[in-house]
């Protein structure tokens, strides 16, 4: 924060005398709390400042901070000309009074020797840009919400440090009565102090958390009110272990927001000044000792693993884990129905299907995404580039479509306005939810999804009312190509690629397959191609007209299958094996292999040498989680797909 450090001298020469401003403005739910807070860190602000003994004129109110006729504006007025005060206080200047008049007041105060500090806007005007300093907080204060943010949290905070106010979210173990609003009317369950202590003992022993989840899950221990999965993994009990709630001490402050300014979007990260916590025993299921011996063992075995670093430096420093490489977050696979992700069996650039991790799906496979994703973008342009010219069909089909949608225009355009309002509706809940109980990763998360969705129906209503009442030109077959080269060309990392690859892409799963006569599982991804995001604002004539399946082979095939063709080809011409392989440049092997695969493509009446797996195959040991005494097969909704073939 910058704040000037120079020292606060009383004019008096003994006590200093401060005027605090508090303002709320008055709705149902601010409560007085909220101007307590306020004052709390005024007082501690100037106490930093002026360690000596010092007087405080408060003036708290209630209205809006757009008023300027309120009678407190009277009276700070005539506390800055009556030179008695040193420094005046507000946490940001809004709580004065919003808007430029607040340049006028600071400028009153430096006149009559009152130094205005704001600590939420960074304000002293004892810094020499003190002016410039309150113009530009004066403009961020209309309509911007980052103040806000931090308002909240400093007050959360201030309940947490005061009375265990704003407790986080409970886990497993405590009872947490409904009207209860801090830690102290929290009450743990005694039947489960037997269960945490065997947990840390059993920890303490062989200090591994996925058996620890085995056996919460076979003592049908369900995981906290709040967790996502309905069953325990070795990550929860880590984290869960790691709650110092367990000892009686809960922490809040963990995590800080920063911004990100090349997203322009605010991250958590951990916070440098480590956590505060509140000490409550009456919550303690596990002895202090026994906590702390039991986590400094669990980071000293887990040191070195995590995130590689390369000379020194996290070269993944400050990205975000959810936001990966395309075509990560994008794959799906059509056994589970789960996202492919980076990292599968410890290689970094192969991919994997998520579900594998949580014992969940038997589709072990990986394959190069690297390569996959270059494959996968040429599949693409091979259906972008084939694009020839609109046909009479074509065009009479896309005239139907227009009249027809500016007939319902006012139907569409009344339930996209209801989705706004629903979202919008949906994220001021959320944001109570973060007033009420602080920020977690839950929430968050949830506040963010919402976020997204209301962008989208925003868009939506958008765009419908922008849809022009002629008819938009169809766009040239030409002018589509230019986008969709251009597109490609932004690389696998870049956001906007990956944003418009998934709205060009909108289906995009694998399947596993093996060839006929055994050998190695591979992946091969089906992809629903829609052309229509490439026309821009005429996307909703070509909506739905544009677009094609594909089947793209996610892996380079082994010799026998790569030759299949010209050998069965030169067989036909009755050449020996010997001929065929010196001919090709390959093995006799190889050919002969190659003649049986043919022979089984024959039997089974199919000019594919793969065949799709319908369960895990029993000789494949190396990768057999179905093997595993914590497998068990949960597939998502909808879940396992057919394959394009059997369809
Ligand atoms: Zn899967």
């Amino acid at each position: 924060m910058k704040r000037s450090d120079s020292q606060l001298i009383p004019r008096n020469g003994h006590t200093l005398r401060a005027i605090l401003v508090a303002r709320i403005s008055g709705g149902q739910r601010q409560k007085e709390a909220s101007l307590e807070d306020q004052l709390d860190h005024g007082k501690s602000v100037v106490q930093e400042l002026y360690p000596g003994p010092s007087e405080f004129e408060v003036l708290s109110t209630t209205g809006k901070g757009e008023r300027k006729d309120r009678p407190e504006l009277k009276e700070l007025d005539g506390f800055i000309r009556s030179r008695k005060f040193d420094v005046l206080v507000a946490e940001d200047l809004g709580r004065i009074i919003r808007g430029a008049e607040a340049v006028k007041i600071c400028g009153l105060a430096v006149d009559h020797g009152v130094r205005v500090i704001s600590p939420n806007d960074c304000i002293d005007t004892a810094d020499e840009s003190w002016e410039e300093d309150v113009i530009s907080a004066c403009r961020d204060h209309v309509g911007h919400n980052a103040h806000t943010s931090k308002r909240i949290k400093k007050k959360l905070m201030n309940r947490f440090i005061k009375y265990g106010g704003a407790p986080g979210r409970p886990i497993w173990g405590y009872i947490i009565p409904p009207d209860a609003k801090t830690y102290n009317d929290w009450r743990k369950d005694p039947n489960a102090t037997e269960i945490y202590i065997a947990w840390f003992e059993k920890l303490l022993l062989h200090g591994n958390c996925s058996d620890i989840a085995d056996w919460l899950n076979a003592k049908k221990v369900p995981p906290g009110p709040y967790a996502e999965n309905d069953r325990w993994d070795g990550r929860m009990v880590r984290r869960v272990t790691a709650n110092s709630l367990l000892k009686g001490m809960p922490a809040r402050g963990q995590k800080h927001t920063i911004k990100q300014h090349e997203y322009g979007r605010r991250i958590a990260v951990k916070n440098p000044h480590g956590p505060t916590y509140f000490e409550c025993t009456h919550l303690a299921h596990v002895p202090t000792e026994l906590f702390d011996t039991v986590n400094a063992k669990l980071i000293e075995q887990n040191r070195g693993l995590g995130r590689k670093t390369v000379d020194g430096d996290d070269p993944r420093y400050r990205v975000l884990k959810k936001r990966t490489r395309w075509p990560g977050q994008h794959i799906l696979c059509g056994v589970c129905g789960r996202f492919m992700y980076w990292g599968g069996h410890g290689q970094n650039e192969h991919m994997m299907c998520a579900g594998v991790r949580e014992y969940a799906c038997w589709n072990t496979a990986t394959f190069d995404g690297v390569v996959a994703g270059a494959k996968l973008i040429q599949s693409f342009l091979s259906v972008v580039e084939s694009l020839s010219g609109y046909d009479e069909a074509f065009l009479a089909a896309i005239q139907k479509t227009v009249s027809e949608r500016s007939g319902h225009r006012t139907e569409r355009l009344q339930i996209a306005e209801q989705n706004v309002k629903k979202y919008q509706r949906e994220l001021t809940n959320l944001m109570d939810g973060v007033a009420r109980m602080g920020f977690c990763d839950a929430l968050e998360s949830r506040v963010r999804e919402t976020e997204t969705e209301l962008k989208q129906a925003t868009a939506l209503r958008d765009r419908i009312v922008n849809e022009p009442i002629t008819v938009p030109e169809l766009p040239e077959i030409e002018a589509l190509k230019a986008v969709a080269r251009r597109v490609t060309d932004l690389g696998f990392k870049d956001l906007e690629f990956c944003q418009t690859m998934k709205s060009l892409i909108p289906k995009l799963m694998i399947f596993p397959y093996r060839p006929r006569d055994g050998g190695h599982v591979v992946q091969r991804a089906v992809l629903s191609i829609d052309l229509a995001p490439l026309a821009g604002d005429a996307e909703f004539i070509l909506d739905g007209k544009l677009t094609a399946e594909q089947v793209v082979d996610l892996f380079d095939p082994p010799q026998r299958i790569q030759f299949l063709g010209s050998i069965v080809a030169l067989k036909h011409h009755a050449k020996t094996e010997r001929e065929i392989a010196r001919e090709l440049g390959i093995t006799q092997p190889v050919v002969q292999r190659a003649a049986a695969l043919h022979r089984k493509m024959v039997e089974s009446g199919s000019d594919d040498a793969y065949e799709s797996l319908l369960e895990p195959p029993d000789d494949d040991c190396k990768r057999a989680v179905h093997l595993h005494h914590r497998y068990e097969f949960r597939p998502l909704d909808g879940y396992p797909q057919v394959p394009p073939e059997l369809k």
